[in-house]
């Protein structure tokens, strides 16, 4: 069984009275232009890095902070079946994979996902 998560919410501090791990500042990868690192949910910090060492690029990420299982955003199909891949066999935890995808956005604020090739 997972421990409970102590993790310091950026946006949300109020919803976890036991939190008192801020958030972990990892050093930027190659891909990214943050230069002064990227900030991470400390319990997911080993996650996200060991991703980044496999080459995956990734756009936000969280923890969930006990209220929903852990999250990460990429940009590639391929770097999303590889961390779900990867996140089962070395974290253990049940992630939410996402992808980012392009949509059009029309004058009436609707959105047509572009289709996948
Ligand atoms: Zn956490």
């Amino acid at each position: 069984m997972t421990m409970p998560c102590r993790c310091i919410s950026y946006n949300r501090p109020d919803l976890n009275p036991l939190a008192d791990r801020p958030e972990v500042i990892l050093p930027r990868p190659s891909w990214s232009s943050r230069e002064r690192g990227i900030c991470v949910d400390a319990c997911i910090a080993d996650a996200i890095r060991m991703l980044w060492a496999h080459g995956i690029i990734t756009a936000g990420c969280c923890c969930g902070h006990n209220r929903m299982n852990p999250s990460v955003i990429v940009d590639e199909r391929d770097h999303a079946l590889l961390a779900i891949k990867l996140l089962k066999e070395q974290d253990g935890r049940d992630w939410h994979v996402q992808q980012w995808r392009l949509c059009t956005v029309h004058p009436d604020n609707s959105a047509t996902a572009v289709p996948l090739i």
